[in-house]
């Protein structure tokens, strides 16, 4: 693993962002980048997958 790669990573474990679960209500933690980018999200709790609109 590249330094980068460990730099990226570091990054984007400190940018998380919660999100709550529009199926469950249950709120989780997803990359920043990725709610941002409105990709599809995996609920940790009812394992469904959603998006959240921008
Ligand atoms: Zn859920």
């Amino acid at each position: 693993m590249s330094l980068l790669d460990y730099a990226m990573k570091r990054f984007g474990n400190a940018a998380n962002s919660s999100v709550t679960c529009p199926i469950c209500g249950s709120k989780s933690s997803h990359p920043a980048n990725k709610v941002r980018l409105g990709q599809t999200l995996l609920c940790p709790k009812c394992k469904s997958l959603f998006v959240i609109p921008r």
